[in-house]
């Protein structure tokens, strides 16, 4: 049954209505799959047979009784561990929060348990989502499928490695500053970060609550689209969710490119970016330029100041947020005798993991009294030039593209003792985060090395439908079919 695993979420779509499989049989093969890559790979926290199957037996009744949930209904989809489940662990990655069951399910999971989605189980992440190679999370790192050897990026590093082995047929994260996108081009599938707002954050373990978006990983741009649809949409839960239709996200995937504007960004295609990206993003400008698009070179100067400007706003963020994990109200509570200062102190001392805590110093440092404007002020200021930038270029250019990362997977434990060297992971995909943009990275090849490369498109606000348009014609373009050996049952457990 394992080949069923690789199929789109469209063709196992339509086999379960044709009736030549059940959910079942769908959730069998990516548990099988699961039962061989995990070994290799750590991308599941927590797999939840017994719910999973459940669901599955359910979905596969209620299509029985003619009811039809829509097109994820009876499919196996795994969930990043920062997202919150009813009554199913939800640890964000940290010891803090070890054991910890969530008494009600995040906006974005009660959606996709009504549109009949099977829930896997719970992926590995950099702890907090804070990172870029999920080797930051408390429980262990997770390994790249194309060299175990490297890292999968992050820090939703195991929802991506799911949906690229077929341990799932798509899978979530949450995109802070590239942690959709940068894995996805890592592992060689398609990750997207929606317009902020679109997706209820509700549910959502906070990092930087002005930034952090829910969005999917999927094996196809269409996927993708089906995926995001299914969460998408005002929430009376989330004061930030934005109260307006949600674009058809699918509505142009066949609409080609013709007389469409691009703009490719001069920043992101010079020094720091491997030139095995900056050729093969060219190769693809180019190619969208025959499809009968209009390439323009585009300066956005801001961009080179994003990186340090996130890097400020992100943990300040966090720093407010991460505040409620003090042992009484949330988390780990430690045996220390004291007063309640004391314990709270220890509480978070052993609960957090040395990433957690440089950003919390890094943001309430940020914050206070004497820095404020010479800090947080200052990236804040930055991260207004950075949407001013975006908006002038959105006014003559249709979308904007880039690579997604400035290497490929790099090996594990290469960036972990120099965090600046880490943090520049994601100086391609930050930009979009402070806009508040929508995003994708879609795979457009592999390095001498066979190591996947990812494209971004960078799209205005509620403009996923003009994103989508442009990742499906990179992919009708490009045609990358390449899939990891872990992804094919030949490979067995070690
Ligand atoms: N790598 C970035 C960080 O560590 C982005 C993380 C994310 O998008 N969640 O902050």
């Amino acid at each position: 049954m394992s080949d069923l695993a690789n199929l789109s979420i469209t063709d196992a779509a339509s086999g379960l209505r044709a009736g030549e499989f059940t959910s079942v049989d769908l959730l069998d093969a990516v548990t099988e799959r699961a039962a061989v890559t995990e070994a290799h790979l750590h991308a599941y926290l927590t797999l939840d047979k017994d719910g999973a199957r459940l669901a599955a037996e359910e979905a596969d009744a209620s299509l029985a009784r003619g009811v039809d949930l829509g097109p994820l209904h009876g499919i196996p989809i795994a969930l990043k561990d920062n997202m919150c489940t009813l009554g199913l662990e939800t640890t964000a990655g940290s010891q803090i929060l070890t054991g910890w069951k969530p008494p009600y399910d995040g906006t974005a999971v009660a959606r996709l348990r009504s549109s009949g989605a099977v829930i896997t189980g719970k992926t590995n992440l950099d702890e907090f989502a804070m990172g870029s190679s999920t080797e930051n999370s408390a429980y262990g790192e997770s390994r790249n499928p194309w060299d175990t050897d490297r890292v999968p990026g992050g820090s939703s590093g195991g929802s991506a490695v799911t949906t690229a082995v077929g341990s799932s047929f798509g899978s979530f994260g949450s995109d802070t500053g590239g942690s959709i996108r940068q894995p996805a081009a890592l592992c060689g599938i398609v990750g997207m970060k929606p317009t902020y707002g679109i997706v209820s954050r509700y549910g959502l373990i906070a990092f930087a609550s002005s930034l952090d978006q829910i969005g999917p990983f999927a094996r196809s741009v269409a996927d993708s689209a089906t995926l995001l649809g299914a969460i998408a949409g005002w929430d009376r839960f989330d004061a930030t969710s934005i109260n307006a239709p949600v674009p058809n996200f699918a509505g142009s995937l066949d609409a080609g490119v013709v007389g469409l504007k691009i703009g490719i960004v001069t920043e992101l295609i010079g020094e720091g970016i491997d030139p095995q990206i900056i050729a093969a993003t060219r190769a693809t400008a180019d190619k969208l330029a025959d499809a009968g698009a209009e390439i323009i070179e585009v300066s956005m100067p801001s961009t080179e100041y994003a990186l340090s400007a996130y890097y400020l706003i992100a943990p300040a963020e966090c720093s407010a947020n991460l505040a409620r994990f003090d042992g009484v109200r949330y988390g780990h509570r430690s045996s220390v005798e004291g007063t309640t200062e004391d314990m709270m102190a220890h509480s978070r001392a052993e609960g957090f993991g040395p990433e957690v805590i440089r950003r919390i110093l890094l943001g309430t440092y940020a914050l206070s009294a004497g820095y404020y404007d010479a800090f947080y002020g200052q990236a804040q200021k930055v991260r207004t030039l950075v949407r001013r930038d975006f908006a002038s270029a959105y006014e003559t250019l249709d979308v904007l593209i880039s690579p997604t990362t400035p290497t490929t997977a790099f090996p594990i434990g290469d960036k972990t003792a120099d965090p600046i060297a880490m943090y520049y992971s994601d100086v391609c995909t930050i930009p979009s985060n402070l806009a508040g943009d929508p995003a994708i990275s879609v795979p457009v090849g592999l390095d001498e090395g066979g190591l996947p490369i990812g494209f971004q498109i960078m799209a205005p606000s509620l403009g996923e439908e003009v994103m989508y348009r442009v990742a499906a014609e990179v992919e009708r373009l490009v045609d990358f079919t390449a899939r990891p050996a872990l992804a094919t049952s030949e490979v067995t457990a070690p």
